[in-house]
């Protein structure tokens, strides 16, 4: 087998990993990122639309794993969507150089500050506000979207008629931002640009437009010259070695998901930055197969963000519905956290199927009252999550879609859903190694000296809003005080 020495690695290439390889690279650290999927943009080859899945619409399955109307037929490949169905659960991630950026909607949302504190009591939230999180828009190219382009443009009429209808059922709406670069949707419209997001582009990644890592944090990274990326590299277990630096057993893949080399790569420090279910996966597997010592707070406090998907039918089909064309960048929710009783956040969600299904769909947010946990049995993983634990999620949405439909008319979207709810979809999956409990109050994690958590497994299962924000501001306060008290050294 073939041995590479690094000083630090990182484990997967999404928010906490892009983030914490910039500040690496510039403090002038040599860097080795191990991503378990392609490398899009080095490939030559392009991203598939909804209504064509192709080579990148699934992570080495025959059939599409969207949430709705799936197709067979398609032929294994290291595609950029990846589903992993637990018993109650269905989790869906990205895979690829950027992780989840490459198949999201790129929702830029910053939690509101008091459910912030509320999460992470021992933060310093001034800091975040004026520091972290503007800094965490600022990289990601956040920007949002004209008022009169949402006016006129006949691909937002989803978003024009949600709010409508939200606001005439006594809700408030709120204009989401977003980092999919809206001069460019605006030239897209004109047909000045190849079309991305009006061209059903989104979960099997976007051609064009969107600012995903592999164009803002890796890029940056990769111009220090000290960062290098090795993809179709994934990472099977870690062992910590007497001297407490660690070894990582990997196998490298080609398209059709063989193993085409094993290797072995040792490094004094590391960072994993798999996402939360890769995290997760990487630290219990380790820990059941190879004594890894794991502190007990690891698997705990694990959450779906509140996600809970509902929508309804026949939103006026005789006069026009949701409209045949639909963008597929999200820029507008339904913003009732206020409401003591119902506290929730629905984002109105296109489905662009090339016709009018006279259809909304709405993903909500909702608080976790009862947080889940994750273990490692019998060589997998396990999530303890159940109905129990989105029964709250499913009173939201009842409540939701009843005073929607008795404002505006219109049914429960059976035709999407069994009974009209999927409690079972999970975009946001958080916690499991939460800042201060399975870590220090830095991503160190305990029990070890030289290996760091930074990633959604971070936030104890709910932060309120779609997460990826969230995650860049907490890695960069993390990574930027590690790198302060020579962690790296
Ligand atoms: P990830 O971005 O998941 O990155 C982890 C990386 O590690 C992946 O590339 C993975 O392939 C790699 N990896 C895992 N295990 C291994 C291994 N063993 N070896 C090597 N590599 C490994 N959030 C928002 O804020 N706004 C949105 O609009 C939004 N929309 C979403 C839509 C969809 C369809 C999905 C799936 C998610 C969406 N999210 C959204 C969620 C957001 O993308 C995630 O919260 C975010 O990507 C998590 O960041 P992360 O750094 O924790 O890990």
């Amino acid at each position: 087998k073939k041995e590479i020495e690094a000083p630090i690695i990182i484990i997967g290439s999404g928010y906490g990993g892009a983030v914490s390889a910039l500040r690496l690279c510039e403090a002038g650290k040599k860097v080795i990122m191990l991503e378990m999927g392609m490398n899009w943009g080095k490939s030559g080859i392009s991203y598939s639309n909804m209504l064509k899945p192709d080579k990148s619409a699934a992570w080495l399955k025959t059939k599409t794993i969207a949430p709705f109307f799936n197709i067979f037929g398609l032929k294994p490949f290291t595609g950029v969507l990846d589903r992993l169905d637990f018993e109650h659960i269905n989790i869906w991630l990205g895979r690829g150089v950027g992780g989840g950026s490459l198949v999201n909607g790129g929702m830029a949302v910053t939690p509101k500050q008091k459910y912030f504190e509320e999460i992470f009591p021992n933060l310093d939230a001034e800091k975040f506000y004026n520091i972290y999180f503007p800094r965490a828009k600022q990289e990601l190219k956040v920007n949002v979207i004209r008022e009169d382009f949402l006016n006129d443009c006949p691909y937002y009429k989803f978003t024009r008629v949600g709010e409508a209808e939200a606001h005439k059922a006594g809700f408030k709406t709120m204009r989401v931002p977003n980092v999919y670069d809206f001069t460019y949707m605006e030239k897209e419209y004109k047909n000045e640009v190849p079309r991305s997001a009006f061209k059903t582009e989104v979960i099997y990644g976007n051609n064009h437009g969107k600012n995903s890592l592999d164009k803002t944090y890796l890029q940056k990274a990769l111009d220090t010259g000290n960062l290098e990326i090795f993809d179709l590299h994934c990472v099977d277990d870690i062992k910590m070695n007497n001297d407490k630096s660690y070894t990582l057993n990997v196998n490298q893949i080609d398209t059709s998901g063989k193993t085409v080399a094993e290797k072995i790569f040792h490094c004094k420090q590391l960072i994993l930055a798999a996402g939360t279910m890769g995290t997760l996966q990487l630290l219990l597997k380790s820990n059941a197969e190879n004594n890894f010592p794991l502190h007990e707070n690891v698997g705990k406090n694990w959450g779906n963000n509140g996600n809970f998907m509902t929508g309804r039918n026949w939103v006026k089909p005789l006069s026009g519905g949701t409209g045949a064309q639909q963008s597929t960048i999200p820029v507008g929710g339904v913003d009732n956290w206020d409401d003591p009783k119902h506290p929730f956040f629905a984002e109105i969600a296109p489905l662009p199927m090339g016709m009018d299904v006279a259809t909304a769909l709405y993903l909500q947010i909702n608080k976790v009252d009862k947080k889940g946990s994750v273990y490692y049995k019998n060589g997998k993983l396990i999530l303890d999550w159940n109905e129990s634990h989105t029964q709250k999620m499913k009173e939201n949405a009842d409540y939701f879609i009843k005073k929607m439909n008795k404002a505006n008319g219109g049914t429960r979207a059976h035709l999407l859903f069994k009974n009209g709810f999927g409690a079972n979809i999970c975009y946001h999956p958080l916690g499991g190694c939460v800042l201060g409990e399975a870590t220090n109050e830095f991503g160190k994690l305990k029990n070890h000296d030289h290996l760091f958590v930074l990633d959604g497994s971070l936030i104890p299962g709910t932060i309120g809003v779609n997460p990826f924000v969230t995650i860049v501001a907490l890695t960069e306060y993390c990574i930027e005080n590690l790198i302060n008290l020579n962690e790296f050294s």
